[in-house]
């Protein structure tokens, strides 16, 4: 008998290229059938055929309330009573920007989008449309959505021009993005050396989710700042991931430092569509209207998707939240790396706050040159493993996981108990 899940996915590939609307779903990376969902409840998710799962995804972040908490669900019914879209403006927008500003007070100004990848797409272009240069610097590894100038990986030299990362987009667009090692200071110092005053910004991860979890050197991301000023090139701290989730006020606060654009999504939307775009006053203040450079959403501010991100916003303010969350976050990695070390598996892990890095490696990774050194074979049995003990991770040696403020004591146990299991299975070989 097929499983409802074997029979969906089937139908799925037939009506939607891989049969899934965003790559990393697909399961490509470890092998097997992607799981179709149903419910989700706290830390809980249940599949189409009824198992359930203890969830390390989050939806990649947003549910950090863990799911279907009930007043962020009660808000998004209230009002959406109340039409669910006006495509003008609300009270809840300007709610949002207030709320915003407070926790994160380097954005200045801030406008509402539907995603990361247009938060991030829009603040690249007042960047440029603020310095009128063309060049923008990104580091290897680190992901900003996919508008076409940012699937970009790094040329064969230093200061060749980047090449394109996907079919697609034009070398031409391509070219004038330049790509770096993540952490490698000296590097960057050699780069903005010989085209500091051409560069209209650079984009980063200040901790980066989307090539497994990397952590960044302080003096690497202190030398950033500092070049940045000096040459008049636009910082953007990329935290759509980290935004309220390393800490309430994001990496920026985590680390003391102010960039000049901020991106944001994921957490802001609750599990609904928002993203954010801010910074400093005069670099927003060219936007349109007021500005020259071009930006705009049809459904930009949605009242619906606003409500679920305010009341998740609401909530995560709650004292000691992030210490909590961190705290459990860390109980997860330390009890993976202990049972890993009884069995004898080659590992290590680490987290900041929410966030958590598995790798089948000896040492914690620094770039993504190192991270690719990581046992992918490994992985995968251990991910499949986990699977089937009803533990849904990431699919893929490269992602990064998370912990929301449902997960309990007895799911971090019941997680290391089947993980142990599973690094027997690894050490079988
Ligand atoms: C998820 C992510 C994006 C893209 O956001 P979407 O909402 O998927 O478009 C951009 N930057 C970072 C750092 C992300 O983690």
């Amino acid at each position: 008998m097929t499983s409802l899940n074997q029979s969906l996915f089937e139908q799925s590939q037939q009506l939607i290229p891989g049969g899934v609307n965003s790559p990393v779903r697909a399961f490509r990376s470890v092998g097997g059938t992607p799981i179709f969902f149903k419910k989700g409840l706290g830390s809980k998710l249940w599949d189409v055929d009824g198992k359930q799962y203890i969830d390390y995804i989050n939806s990649w972040g947003p549910m950090i309330l863990g799911h279907a908490h009930p007043q962020v669900i009660k808000a998004v019914q209230d009002v959406a009573e109340n039409s669910l879209s006006f495509g003008a403006p609300t009270g809840l927008e300007l709610e949002m920007a207030q709320l915003i500003n407070k926790l994160v007070p380097s954005m200045e100004q801030v406008r509402l989008v539907s995603s990361g990848t247009e938060a991030t797409m829009s603040a690249i272009r007042v960047a440029r449309g603020f310095t009128g240069r063309s060049k923008i610097l990104k580091f290897e590894g680190c992901y900003h959505g996919h508008a076409d100038a940012l699937l970009v990986k790094a040329g064969s030299g230093l200061l060749t021009f980047g090449e394109p990362s996907s079919a697609g987009v034009p070398a031409e667009v391509a070219a004038h993005t330049l790509t770096l090692e993540y952490n490698n200071t000296q590097a960057l110092r050699d780069l903005f050396a010989q085209v500091g005053d051409e560069l209209a910004c650079v984009i980063i991860e200040p901790v980066v989710g989307n090539m497994n979890l990397i952590v960044p050197h302080m003096e690497f991301l202190h030398a950033l700042r500092e070049l940045c000023s000096k040459h008049g090139a636009v910082l953007i701290f990329d935290e759509v991931m980290t935004g309220f989730r390393v800490h309430l006020g994001g990496a920026q606060a985590l680390y003391n430092i102010k960039p000049d654009m901020t991106t944001l999504g994921k957490v802001i939307g609750g599990g609904l569509p928002v993203g954010a775009f801010g910074g400093r006053k005069d670099i927003m203040s060219c936007l349109a209207p007021l500005g020259a450079v071009y930006q705009a959403g049809t459904l930009s501010g949605n009242p619906v998707a606003v409500t679920a991100g305010l009341q998740t916003l609401a909530l995560i303010q709650a004292p000691d939240f992030h210490l909590k969350l961190a705290a459990q976050t860390k109980k997860l990695v330390d009890g993976l790396i202990a049972v890993a070390k009884e069995v004898g598996v080659v590992f290590n892990a680490q987290n900041v706050g929410g966030m958590f890095g598995l790798y089948f490696c000896e040492h914690c990774p620094t770039s993504f040159n190192e991270i690719m050194q990581s046992n992918k074979e490994h992985f995968n049995k251990f991910f499949h493993s986990m699977l089937d003990s009803g533990i849904y991770l990431g699919p893929s040696a490269f992602e990064a996981g998370f912990v929301s403020a449902a997960h309990s004591d007895e799911d971090i146990a019941y997680t290391i108990v089947a993980a142990k299991k599973a690094f027997q299975l690894v050490a079988l070989g």
